[in-house]
């Protein structure tokens, strides 16, 4: 269970967990026994009730020791946060420790084809009848959605004025009669991505989280540790400089135009921008402490911001170093976990809001500059 984890060997839970190995398994259960998948969480809820510096500790040891973590989850990183902060007891008692022993798998239903960076003009409805909320719309982009058991999403439950305002955040059991998922194929082959259309679908009217109507603050919350997650994940393996330098000198040849001396000097940068890059992303985690307090917005819009291009940066280095063929592919009709990596690095300023989106809230919220309001 050491680390590097590569993509298809990751644990995601869920009804229909697959493991690729009995002792993933294992190593769930075990991490989940001692609440330390959600090492902050309340122990009633499936968490070890670690403090921020002791889930520090615990993490840097896991680290240093190269654990994988033992599961991957939506759950984990986004709503579970959201249902501590906004849920009800019964949904808290409901859905929390099944997240957090990876007994339920989520997805994320927020963009929709008018609506990503203006993510204030969801149009997808929801209709009250009696103590049901019935729902037609149609959501984009939803990542993983054919492998959910649960959706959490944003839904118009009235038409306001101000378009932020008459919105819900609702929970959703992915089976429900009238959901229709399609994968969206990606020019990879690959694809993580569905489109989700609902007709009529009928909802409990209790699975709204938050205040019925003012959905746009639990998302915005929930966006806010989406950030988080990205900037964490996206630099979550270790990368040794030597390793980068090593790779760069060993190179048969390099693609014209770049030159060993400037690649190296391009990964040294890079390694002092990561280094100091982790040091913000510790503060972060302190501010992140309290549950009931809201992390400032523009830290995890700077973290986003900074992460995307420190992600991409570092595969761009390593496509250069392995040199003119990297995006060739190999006898397997298959593309190298680099050149993956390197496509897959891409995505890293348009997810969770986009680069520009993230740069629009940094003006705003940091230095006090107009921006527009409605944007993610
Ligand atoms: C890997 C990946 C996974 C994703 N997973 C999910 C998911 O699970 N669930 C989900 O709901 N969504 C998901 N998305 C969708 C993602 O949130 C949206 O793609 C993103 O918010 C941008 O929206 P859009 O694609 O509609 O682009 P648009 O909003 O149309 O933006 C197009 C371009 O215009 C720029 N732009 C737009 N508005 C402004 C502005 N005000 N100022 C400056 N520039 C602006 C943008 O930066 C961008 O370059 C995922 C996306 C990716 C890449």
């Amino acid at each position: 269970m050491r680390l590097p984890l590569p993509d298809d060997e990751l644990v995601w839970g869920g009804r229909n967990a697959v493991f690729w190995h009995p002792d993933a398994k294992r190593w769930l259960h075990l991490m989940a026994d001692k609440g330390w998948t959600a090492p902050q969480w309340p122990k009633e809820f499936g968490g070890a009730g670690l403090t921020a510096e002791e889930a520090e500790v615990l993490d840097e040891e896991m680290r240093r020791l190269d654990c994988r973590p033992p599961l991957k989850s939506f759950g984990l990183t986004m709503l579970g946060p959201i249902l501590l902060q906004y849920g009800t007891e019964e949904q808290k008692r409901r859905y929390l420790p099944d997240i957090a022993a990876g007994r339920i798998r989520w997805c994320q239903g927020f963009s929709e084809p008018m609506a990503g960076s203006d993510l204030a003009s969801v149009q997808t409805r929801a209709i009250h009848d009696e103590d049901t909320l019935v729902i037609t719309g149609h959501k984009v982009w939803t990542s993983y959605a054919h492998k959910a058991d649960w959706m959490y999403c944003l839904v118009r439950t009235a038409r306001e004025a101000k378009p932020q305002d008459g919105m819900s955040f609702l929970l959703l059991d992915m089976s429900t009669p009238g959901i229709r998922v399609e994968p969206i194929q990606l020019i990879s082959g690959r694809s993580i991505f569905c489109e989700v259309f609902f007709e009529n679908v009928r909802v409990p009217a209790e699975n709204v989280v938050g205040t019925p109507g003012e959905g746009w603050t639990v998302a915005k919350s929930l966006l806010r540790h989406e950030r988080l997650s990205i900037a964490r994940g996206a630099g979550q393996d270790r990368v040794e400089l030597r390793e980068v330098i090593d790779l760069i000198d060993g190179a048969a040849s390099l693609p014209i135009g770049t030159s060993r001396e400037a690649l190296r000097d391009r990964a040294v940068t890079w390694m002092m921008e990561e280094h100091a890059l982790r040091l913000l992303q510790q503060r972060v985690a302190v501010l992140a402490q309290d549950p009931e307090v809201d992390i400032p917005d523009g830290y995890t819009s700077i973290l986003k911001y900074c992460r995307a291009k420190s992600n991409q940066e570092r595969w761009d280095i390593l496509l250069d170093a392995t040199g003119p063929g990297s995006l060739a592919l190999n006898d397997q009709n298959e593309l190298s976990a680099i050149a993956r990596n390197w496509l897959r690095a891409r995505g890293n300023s348009i997810e969770g809001g986009t680069s520009e989106i993230q740069l629009n809230i940094i003006a705003k919220r940091m230095l006090g500059l107009p921006s527009r309001e409605n944007s993610r």
